[in-house]
C-alpha cells in the first residue's frame, strides 16, 4: 500500500498545525504509523489521499449512520446551501429538526441548538446548575463529554476522590466542583450521593459507553442513576451524543427505557456537518436565554447547512425503523465473527458491543468498568489496528474506542474485515 502522499501532507501539515491534525486522536499517537488523508467518501467506504480504499469503521465518530455522502443528504444541504449559508437569524430547518428530536424524544419539550457535543453538555450542566442553584456536577471515570473544564477530569485513586484535572490549564478549583464515580458501581454513587447529596446539581454519563470503548450500563446502574438523583433533588443528564438516533431511533432513552431530566445529542443530530443539542422539559429549558437568566448563544447555531444535513437524516431514520433491525443484525455478525477470529487465532480477548457500536478488548473479560477496560493490551490492539489498515479496513485508532457500523455496511464488508483481522492477529 503506497502512502507517499498522506506523509508528505501530515509532514507539512505539522508546520501549520499542532500534532498536524484538527483533533488529537486522529494523528495515530496510540498507534503509530501515519494518518491517512481521506479524501473521499461513499457508503461504506473511504479513499485516501494515495488513491486507497478502506472499509470504514470510523464513520467520522459516529455522524455517518447511513453511510457516506448519503445522497438524500448531500441533495439537501445542496440544495439549502444555493439559497444562502447562515444568516445568524432563525430559519424554518430550526422548527424541522426540533419536531423530529421531539419524535425520537418525547421528553424533549424544548430543544437548544448549538455546535458541537463539547457545547452541548457544558451548556446543560450550566442550565443544571442554575436551575437547582447547587454547585457539584458528578461525572464517571472514563466517560467523555467533550473537553469543557469541567469535565475534563478524572478520579486519583478510589472511587469518591474529588475530581483532578486530566489536563493542563484546568484550575484544581474548578475541577473540585466534578465529583468522580466508578461506572456500573450503584453502591459507590450512593455513597457520593451520601456526602454530597444536597449540593449536586446533576449526574452526567454516556448511557452505553463509547469512550473507554463500548461498556453497557447494568439495569441496577440506570436504577441507582435514577432513583438518587430524584431523591436528592439532582438533574439526570444522559450525554446521547453518541447513542442518540444510534441504538434506537430514541436513542439509549427509549432503548432502556430511561427518564433523564435532560439530554445532549450530537454527531448523528448534524448528519455529518457540526450541530448538536441540549434538551429536556419545558419547566427546566425554560431557564435558558431569553426565557430565563442561564446564557448560552453562538453565531453559527442552528445554521441552516447542518440543520438540512439533521433533517435529511432524521426523516430516513425515522421513516426507516427496519435499519436498527439491520443494524443489529450486521453488528451481532460482525461480534460473532470477531469472536471467533479471536479463538482461531488463540488471542485473548473479549468483545463489547450494543447495537450498531463494537470494541475488541484484547484481555479476558468481562469488561464492565474502566478499570476492566485498561487491561487492554495496547501491544495487540495497534497489531489488530495495522493488520486491518494495511488490508484496507480503516478502525479506530486507538484501544479505548467504538468502532460504528452504518446501514451502508454489507455482509461483504464484514467478510473482508474478518479475513483482514484473521490475518492481522494470526
Ligand atoms: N459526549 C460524548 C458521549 C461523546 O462521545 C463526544 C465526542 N466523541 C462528546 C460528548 C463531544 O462531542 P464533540 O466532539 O462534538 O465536541
Amino acid at each position: 500500500m503506497r502512502t507517499e502522499k498522506s506523509e508528505a501532507l501530515f509532514q507539512e501539515a505539522q508546520a501549520y498545525i499542532p500534532g498536524g491534525v484538527s483533533s488529537p486522536v486522529r494523528a495515530f499517537k496510540a498507534v503509530g504509523g501515519t494518518p491517512r488523508y481521506f479524501v473521499r467518501g461513499q457508503g461504506s467506504r473511504v479513499w485516501d489521499a494515495d488513491g486507497n480504499a478502506y472499509i470504514d469503521y470510523v464513520g467520522s465518530w459516529g455522524p455517518l449512520i447511513l453511510g457516506h455522502a448519503h445522497p438524500a443528504v448531500v441533495e439537501r444541504v445542496t440544495q439549502v446551501a444555493q439559497e444562502g449559508l447562515t444568516y445568524g437569524a432563525p430559519h424554518p430547518l430550526e422548527i424541522e429538526l426540533a419536531k423530529l428530536v421531539r419524535a425520537a424524544y418525547p421528553m424533549a419539550e424544548l430543544v437548544r441548538f448549538v455546535n458541537s457535543g463539547t457545547e452541548a453538555t457544558m451548556s446543560a450542566l450550566r442550565l443544571a446548575r442554575g436551575y437547582t442553584g447547587r454547585p457539584y456536577i458528578v461525572k464517571f471515570r472514563g466517560n467523555y463529554h467533550g473537553h469543557a473544564d469541567g469535565l475534563l477530569v478524572e478520579a486519583g485513586s478510589g472511587a469518591l476522590t474529588l475530581g483532578r484535572p486530566s489536563s493542563a490549564g484546568v484550575p484544581e478549583e474548578y475541577a473540585r466542583l466534578t465529583l468522580v464515580a466508578e461506572y456500573n458501581d450503584p453502591e459507590g454513587l450512593a455513597a457520593l450521593f451520601q456526602r454530597y447529596g444536597e449540593e449536586i446539581a446533576a449526574v452526567i454519563f454516556e448511557p452505553v459507553v463509547g469512550n473507554s470503548g463500548v461498556l453497557e450500563p447494568t439495569p441496577e446502574f440506570l436504577e441507582a442513576l435514577r432513583d438518587l438523583t430524584q431523591t436528592h433533588g439532582a438533574l439526570l443528564i444522559a450525554d446521547e451524543v453518541m447513542t442518540g438516533f444510534r441504538l434506537a431511533f430514541g436513542g439509549a432513552t427509549e432503548r432502556y427505557g430511561l427518564e433523564p431530566d435532560l439530554i445532549t445529542l450530537g454527531k448523528i443530530l448534524g448528519g455529518g456537518l457540526p450541530a448538536a443539542a441540549y434538551a429536556g422539559r419545558r419547566e427546566i429549558m425554560a431557564q435558558v436565554a431569553p426565557l430565563g437568566p442561564v446564557y448560552q448563544a453562538g453565531t453559527l447555531s442552528g445554521n441552516p447547512l447542518a440543520m438540512a444535513a439533521g433533517v435529511a437524516t432524521l426523516e430516513i431514520l425515522r421513516t426507516h425503523p427496519e435499519y436498527y433491525q439491520q443494524l443489529e443484525a450486521l453488528g451481532a455478525e460482525l461480534e460473532r465473527g470477531l469472536n471467533e477470529v479471536l479463538h482461531a487465532t488463540g488471542t485473548p480477548g473479549t468483545v463489547n458491543r450494543v447495537g450498531s457500536m463494537i470494541t475488541v478488548f484484547f484481555c479476558e473479560g468481562p469488561v464492565r468498568r474502566y478499570q476492566d477496560a485498561v487491561r487492554t493490551d495496547v501491544e495487540v490492539f495497534k497489531r489488530f489496528f495495522h493488520g486491518l489498515l494495511k488490508r484496507g479496513v480503516y478502525w479506530p485508532p486507538s484501544a479505548f474506542e467504538a468502532a460504528f457500523l452504518s446501514v451502508a455496511h454489507t455482509p461483504e464488508d464484514l467478510e473482508k474485515t474478518l479475513e483482514a483481522a484473521r490475518a492481522a492477529l494470526a
